[in-house]
């Protein structure tokens, strides 16, 4: 069974996915690769989000209303967070934001901004090579979740090492947030929004636990993955052909505005991490930036757009040249 998906082709023959999927357990098992602890852990929550999705009909309407608002305030304390503002420093926040930011993100609970960072650096400077975190090149498996089940490649490790944290290590909101890493961000992620929704509107806790807390959180990751994954494997490329890295609407509804990664590669230092503004792109994570820039509280947004439009027009100008040639090369 394949599947023409936005110009590539998927596979999805079963007997081939379940051969694919043993040998490579048994290949990890035998290599002693296998990240037991984070795999147990994201089987774990999976095993959770099944009894939160199970218990959603148990719920008050106010806490399937919680898990569906904690999607994009969850999601931006990834995206306008630890993403654009710590990993690519693509704006600039009053601490106020970044106590905010970093509070979101302990509920999006993705590892520490100290970490997340780490890795997405990695990840933006040695693109679908063995030194990426997930790289897409070992499948959409691999770069979606199945690198977190395994032990980074040695030159994911060798490669972090090369780069410069100094930024996040003078940040003391970052360094707060790593120091109580993992229990802040369980607290924040699983325990809070089951008290909100116990003390809010009389839920029985374990509900909230289990819906806004494990569902959401899980819902929340895979839409995250899916930047990896998806937006790496299928879409346009319009500003750097040769690049993996893709124009992908779905993944942007999914990650509120992360979707438009060719753009995103190309230029990563763009806080708007696409190239037009929200009414023509799906981007509520600018609408965010913008809306705290209007009051004062974010400065010093980047953007790339001269930059591409320069390098458009010596791109057309080339394409001309060589057509012109081409033409003249006819003609005689
Ligand atoms: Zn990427
Ligand atoms: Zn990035």
């Amino acid at each position: 069974m394949t599947f023409n998906f936005w110009g590539r082709s998927l596979t999805l023959n079963p007997f081939t996915l379940i051969k694919d999927t043993v040998e490579t357990v048994v290949y990890h098992w035998k290599n002693k690769s296998i990240n037991w602890p984070m795999a147990i852990y994201i089987t774990l929550v999976h095993m959770a989000a099944v009894l939160g999705f199970c218990t959603i009909q148990d719920c008050k309407w106010q806490t399937c209303l919680l898990a569906f608002v904690l999607w994009p305030i969850t999601g931006l304390g990834i995206t306008g967070g630890v993403h654009r503002l710590w990993a690519h420093r693509s704006y600039d926040a009053h601490w106020s934001v970044r106590v905010f930011m970093m509070l979101i993100n302990s509920m999006a609970n993705q590892g520490s901004i100290y970490h997340w960072s780490r890795d997405h650096r990695v990840h933006h400077k040695y693109s679908e090579t063995d030194a990426d975190p997930h790289n897409a090149k070992r499948g959409f498996f691999f770069a979606h979740m199945g690198w977190l089940y395994v032990k980074k490649h040695p030159e994911v490790i060798k490669a972090g090492r090369t780069l410069s944290y100094a930024d996040l290590e003078a940040d003391p909101i970052v360094m707060f947030q790593d120091s109580m890493d993992p229990w802040f961000a369980l607290f924040m992620c699983f325990v809070l929004p089951a008290m909100v929704a116990n003390r809010g509107w009389g839920e029985d806790f374990w509900h909230g636990f289990w819906v806004a807390g494990a569902l959401r959180y899980v819902m929340v990751l895979h839409f995250t993955w899916f930047v990896n994954s998806a937006a790496h494997m299928f879409g346009d490329h319009p500003y750097d052909h040769k690049s993996w890295p893709s124009e992908n609407p779905f993944v942007s509804i999914c990650a509120i505005g992360e979707g438009w990664h060719n753009w995103h590669h190309k230029y990563p230092f763009d806080y708007a991490a696409s190239e037009f503004g929200v009414s023509t792109q799906f981007n509520p994570t600018k609408m965010l930036i913008d809306g705290f820039a209007k009051i004062g509280l974010v400065t010093n947004r980047k953007r790339a757009v001269g930059a591409w439009s320069k390098l458009k027009e010596r791109r057309d100008n080339e394409e001309r040249s060589s057509g012109g040639a081409a033409d003249k090369i006819k003609s005689t």
